[in-house]
């Protein structure tokens, strides 16, 4: 499928999932516009490099999704760059586990920022530019925890369930008009997101790494295998594919069976 002459902004992508459905989208020629908070030069280069690689125009721009305000400038900055926004990828996003009497407030406050209220502050940017161009794909990449909880990850379970509902609300809103929302539900993916929380289990379980990746990281995810960050760019291409039309408002588990358990 080809999503040439598009434009995608994509949050939280110079690493893991959202570096990979950067470039998968690009390797189906569609421009992209990459983001995370900080300005490295390798940043800019990986933009550059995606760019070169894909044909296509790539970008990256600076945007704290924990601010409001930062999260709507870098869609707007991204239409300014890339002449149009018709693909929005809300997949910024952290975790931190602890048991609720325990949870950092501060911690809360951030995943909900980052994980939840990005998506709206994008979206409501997002929304007038796809109406105007009359065509527009929203896609969240939300979590199997956005339909089924673990316990110790009070605010990302909750951020990812509140995806899941602005997910309904926004396809409902655009539902007469040529623009989807759609959230993924991914089971476990091997991203630095992922990774940093094999050190603390090992610890707790006094495991190895792979017994720990096995038993306790891929317990629930009856493939025993991680999804791929290039299956999920798939599905992103996918949801924004002329088939995907009339798919709207609903969720497209990627978790090797972990929901149907
Ligand atoms: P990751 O840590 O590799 O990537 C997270 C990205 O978000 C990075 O690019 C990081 O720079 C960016 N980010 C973090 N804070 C930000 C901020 N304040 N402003 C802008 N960007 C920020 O993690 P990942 O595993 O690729 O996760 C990506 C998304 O997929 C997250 O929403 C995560 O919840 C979701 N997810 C991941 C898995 C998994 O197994 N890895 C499973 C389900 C859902």
């Amino acid at each position: 499928m080809s999503l040439k002459g598009k434009s995608a902004v994509i949050t939280g992508s110079n690493s893991g999932i959202g570096l990979g459905v950067a470039e998968y989208l690009a390797s189906q020629g569609c421009n992209v516009a990459l983001n995370s908070f900080t300005d490295n030069a390798e940043d800019h280069d990986l933009a550059e490099k995606i760019g070169k690689e894909h044909g296509v125009k790539a970008v990256y721009i600076k945007a704290d999704m924990s601010k409001g305000e930062e999260c709507r400038a870098l869609v707007e900055t991204a239409k300014e760059k890339l002449g149009s926004v018709d693909i929005l990828v809300n997949n910024a996003g952290i975790q931190h586990v602890a048991a609720i009497d325990e949870f950092p407030p501060e911690k809360w406050d951030a995943i909900i920022a980052i994980n939840l209220s990005s998506s709206f502050h994008t979206t409501a940017a997002a929304l007038p530019i796809m109406r105007e161009a009359g065509w527009g794909r929203v896609v969240n990449i939300a979590s199997a925890h956005g339909l089924t909880a673990s316990p110790f990850k009070s605010a990302y379970v909750a951020a990812k369930h509140g995806v899941v509902g602005l997910t309904k609300v926004t396809a409902l809103e655009t539902a007469k008009e040529p623009i989807t929302c759609n959230a993924i539900c991914p089971g476990y993916v091997l991203t630095p997101l992922v990774e940093a929380q094999i050190p603390d289990t090992m610890k707790k379980y006094g495991m190895e790494k792979d017994e720990v990746i096995e038993k306790v990281i891929l317990e629930r995810q009856p493939s025993k295998e991680f999804a791929t960050t290039a299956q999920l760019g798939g599905c992103v291409a996918f949801l924004c594919s002329d088939s995907a039309e009339q798919i709207t408002g609903t969720t497209l588990s990627v978790d090797g069976g972990w929901t149907a358990l």
